[in-house]
């Protein structure tokens, strides 16, 4: 290697980043013209230099494709961040707004059912329509309720189709005080222990406390027209049954109960109540 050749490598590195003076450069290219030794030692710097360039962009490359990536991830996890807080919002108010609303419509209902039971005059008639739909039977019974000052009077009627339910119709009287002492308890229990509601009004029974509330805003209630009548209609129901209870909305009477049992069994009640109609003469047995 001749004295030269060694100051051209020497200055190669630079040349090849262009870190060289105008002169150097003139220099190292005359050089290189006529020494294929130097020339060579070039060219491998070059490549080398390429070599290294291209795999430094390719790292950057994938350092920003990693930096958009991640970016993007961001992005998306704060949209589905935000929307999931806005429906969280969105259920809450809709639950509040539902809990006040269903409460004001259920408090209501309680109380006017409370307010007939400790009435000294009421009628009440009720049908009800039941229906099991794996052998088509159906009944119907008709139940009336009489009462005035402590004094009952009870008219049953039962009319079956495909059952084996005898047809009849019976009347009975009884008094508040007989109900509370006798044996014959059993006979009217189904209606009301302590009878002071002797009929079978619609239980409205949402739970104590903190189940309340849940079942408060589970409570589906809509506005529909029964017999012309504008109703609540207080709904609870799961995939296979259903339970309406159907409210005037003027007098917040119970009008109407359906049942349907994972449509198996349909039941339906309708109730006519009236209010200080009853005479001394309806709720007195006349063979005594
Ligand atoms: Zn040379």
């Amino acid at each position: 290697m001749k004295k030269e050749c060694e100051i051209i490598n020497d200055l190669l590195p630079n040349y090849v980043e262009n870190l060289v003076s105008e002169e150097t450069k003139k220099f190292v290219n005359e050089h290189i013209s006529n020494c294929e030794q130097c020339k060579k030692q070039l060219e491998i710097l070059r490549e080398d230099r390429n070599k290294i360039n291209i795999k430094s962009k390719n790292e950057q490359k994938i350092e920003l494709d990693y930096l958009k990536k991640y970016n993007k991830k961001m992005i998306l996890l704060k949209i589905i961040l935000i929307t999931i807080m806005a429906l969280i919002t969105i259920l809450i108010a809709f639950s509040i707004y539902r809990y006040i609303y269903n409460s004001k419509v259920v408090e209501n209902v309680e109380r006017k059912i409370s307010e007939i039971t400790n009435l000294n005059n009421y009628h009440i008639y009720e049908t009800q329509y039941y229906k099991i739909n794996q052998n088509n039977e159906e009944n119907y019974y008709t139940t009336e309720i009489f009462y005035k000052d402590g004094k009952y009077k009870k008219i049953e009627k039962i009319d079956s189709k495909n059952s084996e339910l005898e047809n009849k119709e019976s009347v009975k009287y009884w008094s508040k005080d007989e109900i509370l002492n006798k044996s014959e308890l059993l006979e009217y229990e189904t209606y009301n222990k302590t009878g002071e509601l002797i009929m079978r009004m619609p239980n409205i029974y949402l739970g104590e406390g903190m189940a309340k509330a849940i079942n408060i805003v589970m409570l589906n209630i809509r506005i529909d027209e029964f017999k012309g009548i504008e109703c609540y209609v207080l709904r609870n129901s799961d995939k296979s049954s259903y339970r309406e209870i159907w409210i005037d909305k003027e007098t917040m009477l119970p009008m109407r109960e359906i049942q349907n049992i994972y449509g198996v069994q349909y039941d339906e009640k309708n109730f006519f109540i009236e209010i200080n109609v009853v005479t001394d003469k309806d709720v007195s047995n006349p063979e005594k």
